[in-house]
């Protein structure tokens, strides 16, 4: 019998009343490991009364004892890594390292938010005019929501919630049906760690459930990470609804190769940014462009380390990449290197049709390699979301920097050079929200904030860091006198600046 994934309500599993479950596979195999609740529309409701009762307690919390929750609650992720490493591998496939990887990074959020009492403590200014001081500090906004995406479980996840319960919201996690494990354990530590009830629920389900969430009078803000399309949905119906909004969606990751880079470098990054995680991460890197006269040599690198990336299940210990999310998936990115062959790109390492011995049944790809590659095809106007690498060659960095800046999406880019000039032109010129330089997969740590540009963000604040305490707060400045009877100030006066100018 398998396992049914509950939502998680007033700090506890809540099954609900189950007439509606989805499967839950493991890509490795194929096979199906557990269903999925999906919850009622009396279960929403019962979800969102619980996270604003739990809003009007836990915002009256002092910021000294919610960051020791923090501090706490970092330390259960810790001791879990294995486990929570475990679930995402399960259900998602990605290897064990990367799993792992993706819980370090999001640690790193909790550890920004460990230090909330640092963050708001706001501003003051003594004697703004005579007798008067005016000072600003900013408040939790209520019920947060947080739809997140199937590719990264357990990071995204942490991207939102740790900032936005330090700043004293509560929230509500809804999380990719396909591998919503590491949520549902992320919510047992959070109770570990002394969270009260109710400050982080859980609640699965399609669009019905979302719908509800971004309409629900009670709930004041939605962060979302996703496609573009849904990321425009999102945000046009959270907005429309009054709450605010951050969506972040799709992208289309190119990197400059110029002819000063280091060869070896620049191919390694190549590789681990292309084919990690099957290269379904919204900062991969699937297109290079390739400056003409060291393409050749490149290629040959590419070509080499391609051929060299081990294809297993995410739990073996020899394996580099493991299978694609879903067999709907698999298909979708064969169709686009079909397409790319037709129209006349070289498929120079061919990962389609690889079958992994044991595994006949599970949804692998082997990384691509795709050379000669021109923007107008369509697997370059597409987000391929698998393990694909697109060569396209270039004549230098201006010609790669118009390209880069056609893309409607604007997520990451990265420069490879040993010029600080390209370096510099580069990251003034390029229409991205974060840049790297000789760094492949440039993450912003946490206490900067990540967010792409254009279509890859829909709204205003980046996700986590500064950005992140500004989305989840919001602002309120005092204007402050104690006059004496006797004072000037105490009396009428229609003037609008009042004494304010003494
Ligand atoms: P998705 O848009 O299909 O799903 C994301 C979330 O939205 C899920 O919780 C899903 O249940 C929900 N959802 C899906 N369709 C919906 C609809 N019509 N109405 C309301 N909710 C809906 O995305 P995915 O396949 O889970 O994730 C992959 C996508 O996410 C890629 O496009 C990737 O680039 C993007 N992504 C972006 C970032 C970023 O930081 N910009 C990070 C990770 C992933």
């Amino acid at each position: 019998m398998t396992t049914t994934v509950p939502h998680w309500l007033d700090g506890k599993a809540f099954p609900g009343d189950l007439a509606k479950t989805s499967p839950i596979h493991d890509p490795a195999t194929g096979e199906v490991i557990a269903e999925l609740a999906h919850a009622t529309p009396d279960e929403v409701e019962r979800v969102i009364a619980s996270s604003s009762a739990a809003f009007e307690t836990w915002s009256q919390v002092s910021l000294s004892k919610r960051s020791s929750i923090l501090f706490r609650f970092r330390e259960l992720l810790v001791e879990h890594t294995d486990e929570l490493a475990r679930i995402v591998t399960r259900e998602h496939g990605k290897v064990i390292s990367d799993a792992k990887g993706e819980i370090a990074r999001g640690l790193e959020v909790v550890e920004f938010a460990c230090g909330i009492p640092q963050l708001l403590k706001g501003e003051f200014s003594e004697q703004a005019a005579t007798g008067i001081d005016v000072y600003s500090f900013r408040q939790p906004v209520g019920v947060v929501a947080g739809i997140t995406p199937f590719n990264f479980p357990v990071m995204i996840p942490l991207w939102m919630s740790p900032v936005a319960i330090a700043t004293g919201n509560t929230f509500v996690l809804k999380p990719a049906g396909r591998d919503p494990g590491a949520g549902m354990l992320i919510a047992e530590l959070w109770k570990e760690a002394g969270l009260p009830d109710g400050v982080f629920n859980v609640v699965h389900g399609d669009r019905s459930v979302i719908g509800r969430l971004l309409t629900h009078p009670d709930v004041a803000a939605v962060s979302f990470v996703g496609s573009t399309p849904t990321a425009k949905l999102i945000h046009e119906t959270a907005t429309k609804n009054g709450k605010r909004c951050q969506a972040l969606g799709a992208a289309k990751n190119q990197g400059i190769v110029l002819a000063d880079a280091d060869l070896e470098n620049a191919a390694n990054n190549l590789i681990a940014a292309a084919f990690g995680a099957a290269g379904e991460r919204c900062m991969a890197l699937p297109v290079a462009l390739v400056q003409d006269e060291i393409a050749d040599e490149l290629v040959s690198l590419l070509v080499e380390k391609a051929k060299a990336v081990k294809v297993l299940p995410g739990d073996h210990p020899d394996s580099d990449m493991g299978p694609i999310i879903t067999e709907q998936a698999k298909a979708r990115i064969t169709a686009l290197i079909d397409s790319a062959e037709e129209e006349g790109a070289e498929v120079l390492v061919d990962g389609r049709g690889l079958v992994v011995e044991g595994f006949e049944n599970g949804w692998f790809l082997g990384p691509t390699v795709l050379d000669r590659v021109r923007p107008d095809m369509r697997i370059n106007q597409e987000e391929v979301f698998g393990p694909t690498l697109e060569i396209i060659r270039i004549s230098g960095l201006e010609e790669g920097i118009a390209l880069i800046n056609a893309s409607p999406y604007g997520n990451g880019t990265a420069l490879f050079t040993s010029s600080g000039e390209a370096a510099r032109t580069f990251q003034r010129a390029v229409q991205v929200g974060m840049v790297g330089i000789n760094v492949p997969i440039p993450v912003p740590v946490a206490w900067h904030s990540f967010g792409g540009w254009k279509d890859s963000l829909i709204g205003e604040t980046h996700m986590y860091g500064p950005e992140g305490v500004k989305f989840f707060t919001r602002g309120k400045v005092i204007t402050q006198r104690w006059p004496h009877r006797e004072d000037e100030a105490a009396k009428v006066s229609f003037h609008f600046s009042g004494d304010s100018q003494k």
